[in-house]
């Protein structure tokens, strides 16, 4: 009696003492992943991990030395996590040794002995699985495309389909190397648009990659990838080429939380952010391993570890036991039921078959009990349901009773759960629950959430998500730096900023000098600027222009001087005189002057025809006068009371302003009471008091369809954006991501956005509703007649420049001058703008002591003297004279009328 009491008592001691069992791992050095997959495994189920690592492939001596100092250091068994001809070595050592050898990759290790667990499916269900596909896909001919150094045996049923030469062509390809277009092409150029793919997953990604760069990834190829990581790469890039992909997926992507809380571990030790269908196979297969381990012990009452010896053939004696354990026992695993037959291999393994389509990976099948089940779904592509780990999850989602994002429902029943909502956030939740598969329930949080910083904790919405109390938060719930410290925002699904809600003021006459607005200040300043710029041009024109100097007293037929009426006086006199619609005494006699007038005439009716129609407006319209534009106007305000929602991010935003009068107004908003606690309280008081209410301009629009005498002031003062939200890392963001994408795409969030800010509730009221608002003339309505007058004034300066060079050459026949001497005595005197007196010129004294008679500038004989000229007869001596008449010397007569003229 005495003795079995010390033996049960020794027996709990020995299993208290050996809780934390050791587990060895033997992976490659570069394995970076799979030595973190299985250290916080090993940790997981609360063993103690003790990892070698081979430095590289085929090192078998290293292997050899590893296997035997685990076996020293009491392990219950070896994760190995290297395959091939190494993992030969391991078997036969722990063959001996009777620990137990756990394969976690696609290895075909042939053992009589039994300590070999091989968690990978074993190749006779891959053989199984292929054939059935091919049968299924009813393809004829085929390309099995596999990597150097893979075994063919997977592939031996698929090999024995080409025996029957009537009904199947297969060819094959092996790759090699590190590039494999070359292979490629050639298996391209047999013609063949079927492939079945042995690679291991580490090459996948380039293999894929090669076969686009080789034009073997159009919608007439198709696929069959044997490796069970093909649906954890990012297949985005062939989506859409109509490529058919067929994979399968080991893991059990739904209502799995272990395999959750692993990604989990696995991102915060590696600093990845994978999500849960992004894991590879391997990694998961390294997390049963361990389940395995872990159920088998539960199982066994006694158990001991035993440092071993290699060199002394020991072997474990509590090893077979705990391996007959480890095969028999039923394990739900992450990669679903782990169930192995007499060798060590898998049975009765369960895959998912998986096809890319252009609405992403569907799974098309299911691989159980030996039995291929095949059930696409005939649905359209845009309503195919997407892969997810949301899809059947049952999620809470948080929503707020803000209108218009969600209302409580009217009806005459009772109504019940989700049905008692209704408004855009619950309709959007709803469409997107349609593409990712998953359910919902409704809880109302009206407060959404911010850092208190009173208490440093955060509250409402955001600490519910965060605290994992709801999986989704959905109402105008602003995305902003503060909250994203603590939770996830999906990608925006509206974009707003904050302005001012204020009601419509009365209306006011026109003000004082409102018929100064009748232009823009633009064309007030052209106009000015025209009026200087032509009086010059007028002048200039005049004074260049012959017929313009005039007798200035007819009576007198040989007068001894010239006017000009284009004075600067009379010039502006005649340009305001028709501007006015007065018309002056003065009357340009030379074509070009005329011209210009004329032009300036026709430009100056249309300017104030168009005044005049548009005055009408501005003397009669009443105008809605704001007494703010913007929020500094609306501090400077005594009289206007202003606030924003209390909690929200509007006030949030006044308040870490880094604009002083933004955060006095914040200030005042507290200390005045003036925020109210939600939207409609402050559009109530904004339209039955003198109050001015910050609000999102998303709200004001909703808010200003319903109430007519509302208006929005001034322009958004900031960007923000609307989200979902979720707690951290969640493994929902990519897929509420996408989904909303998709829906922004089809245009279906604007639709919603129609639907619930025009049309229901009330919406659509105030759409009759138009501003009166007379139109100022801006420069862009009357540059037509500015450019009818620049082309008027250059055709009149063209023709001004003719008169004047005809005239000048007159004058260099008729005296005997160079024509560019009087060019430059005519121009000098024009440019000079003053004196509007012209002496006539004389010719000088002949023989007989008369001055030659006539006295006509330029006059009469012209013709005659310009005959003669080019008769070569001279008519006459005589020369122009001028202040420089030492050149030209003459009479002093001539002298005398030159230096009066004033040429120089
Ligand atoms: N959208 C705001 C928020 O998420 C509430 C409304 C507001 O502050 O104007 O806090």
């Amino acid at each position: 009696m005495a003795v079995s009491v010390l033996f049960v008592f020794s027996l709990l001691v020995s299993c208290a003492v050996a809780e934390e069992y050791k587990i060895g791992g033997i992976f490659y050095q570069d394995a970076e992943d799979a030595k973190v997959a299985f250290t916080i495994s090993a940790k997981m189920y609360n063993f103690t991990p003790i990892l070698r690592e081979v430095s590289k492939r085929g090192e078998t001596l290293e292997v050899s030395e590893h296997v035997c100092s685990l076996a020293e250091e009491s392990v219950l068994g070896i994760v190995d996590g290297i395959g091939g001809r190494s993992s030969e070595i391991i078997q036969a050592l722990c063959d001996t040794m009777e620990l137990p050898h756990v394969v976690i990759r696609h290895d075909v290790i042939n053992t009589k002995n039994w300590s070999l667990l091989n968690l990978y499916p074993s190749p006779t269900a891959y053989n199984m699985v292929l054939e059935k596909l091919v049968l299924e896909k009813e393809w004829r001919n085929f390309t099995l495309v596999y990597v150097r150094g893979n075994s063919l045996l997977r592939l031996q049923n698929l090999l024995m389909m080409g025996n029957d030469t009537d009904k199947y062509t297969i060819s094959v390809r092996e790759l090699d190397g590190s590039d494999y277009r070359d292979v490629l092409i050639n298996a391209k150029e047999n013609g063949y648009t079927n492939f079945v793919v042995d690679c291991p997953s580490r090459y996948l990604e380039q293999l894929l990659r090669h076969a686009q760069q080789v034009g073997l990834m159009s919608d007439e190829h198709s696929y069959i990838i044997i490796s069970p990581d093909l649906f954890t790469l990012d297949l985005e890039r062939y989506r859409y080429g109509g490529v058919n992909m067929t994979g399968f997926r080991l893991m059990d992507l739904q209502s799995n939380d272990r395999l959750w809380n692993f990604t989990n571990q696995f991102n915060l030790e590696t600093g990845k952010s994978l999500q849960t269908e992004e894991i590879k196979t391997e990694l998961v297969l390294i997390q049963d391993a361990m389940q395995v381990f872990s159920a088998a012990l539960e199982k066994l009452i006694y158990i001991q570890t035993q440092s071993l010896s290699c060199e002394n053939y020991e072997s474990w004696m509590y090893g077979s036991s705990l391996m007959n354990f480890m095969k028999t026992n039923k394990v739900e695993g992450l990669t679903r039921s782990l169930l192995f037959d007499g060798r060590g291999l898998r049975s009765e393994v369960i895959f998912d078959v998986l096809e890319l389509t252009s609405s992403g990976n569907q799974t098309i099948g299911h691989w159980k009990s030996n039995e291929l089940t095949i059930q696409r779904p005939f649905i359209p592509d845009t309503e195919i349901i997407e892969e997810s780990v949301l899809r059947n999850k049952s999620l809470k989602v948080l929503i707020a009773l803000t209108p218009p994002y969600a209302y409580i429902k009217e009806s005459d029943i009772k109504l019940e759960g989700n049905d008692r909502y209704e408004g855009f956030t619950v309709d959007l939740i709803d469409k997107i629950a349609d593409i990712l598969g998953f359910s919902y329930e409704f809880e109302i949080e009206g407060v959404y959430g911010k850092l208190d910083p009173d208490t440093g904790k955060y509250t409402g919405m955001v600490l519910k998500l965060m605290e994992e109390r709801a999986d989704l938060g959905i109402c105008d719930f602003t995305m902003t730096a503060e909250r994203q410290k603590a939770i996830d925002f999906s990608t925006p699904f509206m974009t707003t900023g904050i302005a001012i809600l204020y009601k419509q003021p009365s209306k006011q006459p026109p003000a004082m000098f409102s018929f100064m607005e009748v232009f823009s200040k633009e064309v007030w300043y052209y106009m000015v600027l025209i009026q200087l710029g032509l009086g010059v041009i007028m002048i200039f024109v005049g004074r260049i222009s012959n017929k313009e100097w005039q007798n200035p007293v007819p009576c007198i037929e040989q007068p001894e001087e010239l006017s000009n009426q284009f004075s600067f006086a009379n010039s502006v006199w005649l340009i305001i005189g028709s501007v006015m619609q007065q018309g002056s005494e003065i009357a340009p006699i030379a074509l070009a002057p005329r011209m210009i007038t004329s032009i300036w005439w026709f430009f100056t009716m249309v300017m104030v025809a168009s005044y005049v129609g548009t005055l009408v407006a501005f003397l009669t319209v009443e105008k809605n006068v704001v007494p703010f534009k913007t929020p500094e106007d609306l501090y400077k305000q005594k009289s206007i009371a202003y606030g924003a929602k209390n909690g929200g991010s509007t006030m949030d935003f006044f308040k870490g302003a880094s604009n002083e009068i933004y955060k006095k107004m914040y200030q005042k908003m507290q200390s005045k009471g003036w925020a109210v606690n939600a939207n409609d309280d402050g559009v109530a008081l904004a339209e039955n008091s003198t109050y001015a209410f910050l609000m999102e301009g998303a709200s004001i629009e909703y808010y200003r369809e319903r109430h007519c005498d509302l208006l929005q002031v001034g322009n958004l003062l900031d960007q923000k954006s609307y989200g979902i939200g979720m707690k951290k890392n969640s493994p929902y963001k990519v897929h509420i991501d996408d989904a909303l994408l998709k829906l922004k795409e089809r245009g279906q969030i604007q639709k919603l956005k129609d639907l619930w800010w025009k049309d229901r509730r009330g919406g659509g009221k105030c759409q009759e509703k138009h501003e009166d608002s007379a139109k100022r003339l801006e420069m862009k309505n009357m540059s037509g007649a500015f450019v009818v007058l620049g082309v008027g004034c250059l055709i009149g300066l063209g023709i001004s420049t003719l008169d004047m060079l005809w005239g000048v050459f007159k004058r260099s026949v008729k005296y005997g001058t160079t024509f560019k001497y009087e060019l430059v005595e005519e121009l000098k005197f024009a440019l000079k703008f003053s004196g509007d007196v012209k002496p006539v010129k004389r010719p000088p004294k002949t023989e007989d002591g008369s001055a030659e008679a006539l006295a006509d500038p330029e006059g009469k004989d012209d013709i005659a003297t310009l005959k003669s000229h080019f008769s070569g007869k001279s008519t006459s001596t005589r020369r122009t004279q001028h202040s420089h008449s030492s050149k030209h010397s003459s009479s002093g007569l001539s002298v005398a009328f030159a230096r009066r003229r004033e040429y120089t």
